[in-house]
């Protein structure tokens, strides 16, 4: 299936849409990584703290898609940030997922009460200049984490995951990343699903003929980001897939910029969080 990917600034490409696997359990994420890979997604989101790696690496396998055709991104938990214990978390997750590298290693949260994340990034530059990451970037950074972990070593991460869905746009910190290359990804990016219940959504899906979901997925591909929409349902999975033959209008991102006003936040603010 023709999918559109987008460049990083390390002159790799990542597919922009992919599979998330958050609240997945192993048994579960088999299926759904092997129906994900034969439905045509070429991108699957996992992290250390899912405990799912295994069930992961097992779904790709599974699947028969060579390892080389597939993106594949984890996150190091928050608890093993720090130069050394992430290099041991590192080698932990590549063999949970039974892969010699991986196409993109997160920092899963800047965790500022920690205050680990400059060496923790250190130890990202290695395992990259080492080759066993293609692609090194953060998650849950503000921008001032940005501009710490640069500040320190020169290195731009290629991408942040953040939290972002059509009510909660989070217009400056894309236009932080824009400024410096930094490609901008969607967690949760159905409002947790939550989002397919408005009103207003179920309107835009009407006037295409398409469904909740499949708009909404639309409206983050068509604003350049990179989503990551979860399911474990076969049907939902290849539904969710079903969003590149069609575009939303600019009545259309209208009506979405509407739904800001009574948007906000679903997960933990990365500055509060004490996990
Ligand atoms: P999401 O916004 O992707 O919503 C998923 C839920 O929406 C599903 O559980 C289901 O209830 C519903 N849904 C999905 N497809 C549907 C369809 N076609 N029709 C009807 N309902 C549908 O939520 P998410 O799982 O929180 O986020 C997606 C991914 O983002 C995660 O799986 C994970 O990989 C990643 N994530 C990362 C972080 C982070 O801190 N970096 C945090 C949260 C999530």
């Amino acid at each position: 299936i023709d999918q559109p990917t987008i460049a990083f600034h390390d002159g790799n490409r990542i597919p922009q849409v992919g599979l998330g696997v958050w609240r997945t359990p192993n048994d579960t994420a088999v299926n759904a990584v092997r129906v994900a890979l034969e439905t045509g997604y070429r991108h699957i989101d996992t992290a250390a703290i899912y405990e799912n790696e295994e069930g992961v690496g097992e779904g790709i396998r599974a699947s028969g898609v060579a390892r080389q055709d597939i993106f594949l991104t984890t996150k190091l938990w928050n608890s093993n940030q720090g130069f050394d214990s992430t290099l041991a978390a590192f080698d932990a997750s590549l063999k949970r997922l039974g892969t010699d590298y991986v196409d993109l290693y997160l920092i899963h949260w800047p965790a500022p009460q920690r205050d680990r994340y400059v060496d923790t990034w250190k130890a990202f530059i290695r395992l990259k200049e080492e080759g066993r990451v293609r692609s090194i970037g953060v998650s849950n950074f503000n921008p001032p984490h940005i501009e710490r972990i640069v500040g320190e070593t020169g290195v731009m991460p290629v991408i942040n995951q953040i939290e972002l869905h059509p009510d909660f746009p989070r217009k400056e910190e894309r236009a932080f990343h824009q400024k410096h290359g930094i490609v901008t990804q969607s967690w949760s990016p159905l409002g947790q699903g939550q989002l397919l219940e408005n009103p207003v959504v179920a309107g835009i899906a009407g006037k295409h003929g398409r469904t909740p979901a499949q708009v909404v997925i639309r409206w983050h591909i068509d604003n350049g980001l990179v989503v990551i929409p979860k399911s474990v349902t076969p049907s939902r999975i290849v539904e969710n897939f079903k969003a590149f033959d069609f575009r939303l209008d600019d009545e259309d991102m209208q009506t979405f910029a509407g739904l800001e006003k009574e948007g906000h936040r679903i997960g933990p603010d990365p500055m509060t969080a004490t996990f």
